[in-house]
């Protein structure tokens, strides 16, 4: 198919899933420029829509410009975290339970490889993120490094700069070079700078308080990995006390109090963001703070079962995100909610999808210009061989294929022209 670029155009499939709403039989979607003008009912559908599935325009007259056909067409897909700078691992340090262990091998990788390595794993993560129609990224990049190779391919991404400091000076250091990073990167169209305290073990008190600040202030969003490992309910002693020593950046003195007083700092802002909470208590506040969940990172490290049902159900913001290829076989999103339907197959198919779309958005600060097939957002979706001929619920066809995407827009835009290539455009 190839768009107009000077006039309205329309699609229509077998099924659209706006992300936002129940899914639209044989719906039509219609793109001006970057922009999606509206989602409708085709004229005549060939089966009824049940009740409830809400009451689409019916729409024009005219018919569509293409039709795909037996294909799902979903919103871009929203990885709300990542380390893309660590796609050279992939398959090499396995997750284990030793978690420390881990962490070590990690800052081993990163004091070997050279920028032009790093350049290039942030690259392949891209590369392949694309391919898997994820379209939002939430990237946490050691210096920011990932910012100017994102700039070059058609997705979006808040590029979260990483920040470490236990100790006063260290502490002092990191934030002052991710101010200076932060003047030097002013927003873009496709491109937001955030800031990422690491983790409660390895950031002093006053970075949360000052990201957070930043965040207040100017909106600069916010997200650290926080109740990854329960050896973080032990500090100021246990695994972490005891590997920081070993390494000269220990100082207990710097430590947040608990792990609630980051819950507390960051629940009144937005787009901010905790990753993982494995082992957050369950009636934790997070008001607008979103948590979000690795879940085959998760289940890789064995961690106790998440409670994300339990807080999507409670109004909180729960997105999912991959974590990086030193733990995750791919960066795949769908592979997330085709792992979790395996795992959990009475979850709603309705909530994955809004976690993998509009509440990755929304984790963002994004939920305004993407994250769901709305009019006047981005028109980035995604398209999916349809391969059950019939099913009753099309989110369990979603779910239960294998199928990859087949093509993938971006501002309206094709990304991708066939499954063994990600041909980036050159976006002005
Ligand atoms: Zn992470």
């Amino acid at each position: 198919m190839q768009p107009p670029h000077d006039r309205p155009w329309s699609l229509t499939a077998r099924w659209i899933f706006p992300g936002d709403a129940p899914p639209v039989e044989r719906g039509v979607l219609t793109i001006q420029g970057e922009r999606i003008v509206a989602l409708e009912r085709i004229p005549s559908p060939p089966t009824p829509l049940p009740p409830g599935r809400g009451e689409l325009k019916q729409a024009a007259a005219r018919q569509p410009d293409f039709d795909l056909g037996d294909t799902a067409v979903i919103p871009g897909l929203v990885n709300a975290h990542t380390h893309l700078d660590l796609s050279n691992l992939a398959g090499k340090l396995p997750p284990s339970p030793d978690f420390i262990k881990w962490l070590r091998g990690i800052g081993a990788h990163r004091r070997q490889e050279t920028a032009e390595q790093t350049a290039a794993a942030i690259e392949t993560g891209i590369r392949q993120s694309l391919a898997h129609g994820v379209t939002l990224l939430g990237d946490i990049a050691v210096g920011g490094r990932s910012w100017e190779t994102l700039a070059r391919f058609p997705l979006r991404a808040v590029v979260f700069f990483e920040m470490l400091g236990l100790t006063v000076d260290r502490a002092a250091l990191a934030l002052d070079t991710a101010d200076h990073w932060l003047k030097d990167h002013p927003a873009t169209t496709t491109l937001r700078a955030g800031l990422s305290p690491h983790a409660p073990y390895s950031v002093r008190a006053s970075i949360f308080e000052e990201a957070a600040q930043r965040n207040r202030q100017s909106g600069i969003p916010v997200c650290t990995h926080l109740g990854e490992s329960c050896a973080e309910f032990v500090l100021p002693d246990g695994p972490f006390a005891e590997f920081l020593r070993e390494v000269g950046v220990y100082d207990p003195q710097g430590l947040v109090p608990n792990l609630e007083t980051i819950v507390s700092l960051y629940r009144k802002g937005k787009g901010t963001s905790l990753v993982h909470a494995n082992y957050l208590d369950a009636g934790t506040d997070f008001g607008n703070a979103a948590v979000i969940y690795c879940p085959r990172t998760h289940a890789a490290f064995g961690h106790w079962p998440h409670l994300f049902r339990h807080w999507y159900a409670g109004g909180v913001t729960v997105a999912v995100g991959t974590d990086s290829l030193a733990s995750n076989p791919d960066l795949s999103i769908l592979g997330e909610l085709r792992f979790l339907h395996e795992r959990y197959p009475d979850l709603w198919g309705d909530m994955l999808l809004r976690m993998a779309t509009i509440n990755g958005a929304r984790a963002l600060g994004w939920e305004h210009e993407t994250g769901s097939l709305a009019p006047g957002k981005s028109a980035d979706f995604v398209c999916l061989p349809w391969s059950m001929p019939t099913h009753a619920d099309p989110f369990l066809a979603l779910l239960e294929s294998k199928a990859v995407p087949t093509n993938v827009y971006f501002r309206g835009l094709q990304t991708l022209l066939d499954r063994s290539e990600t041909k980036p455009l050159e976006i002005s």
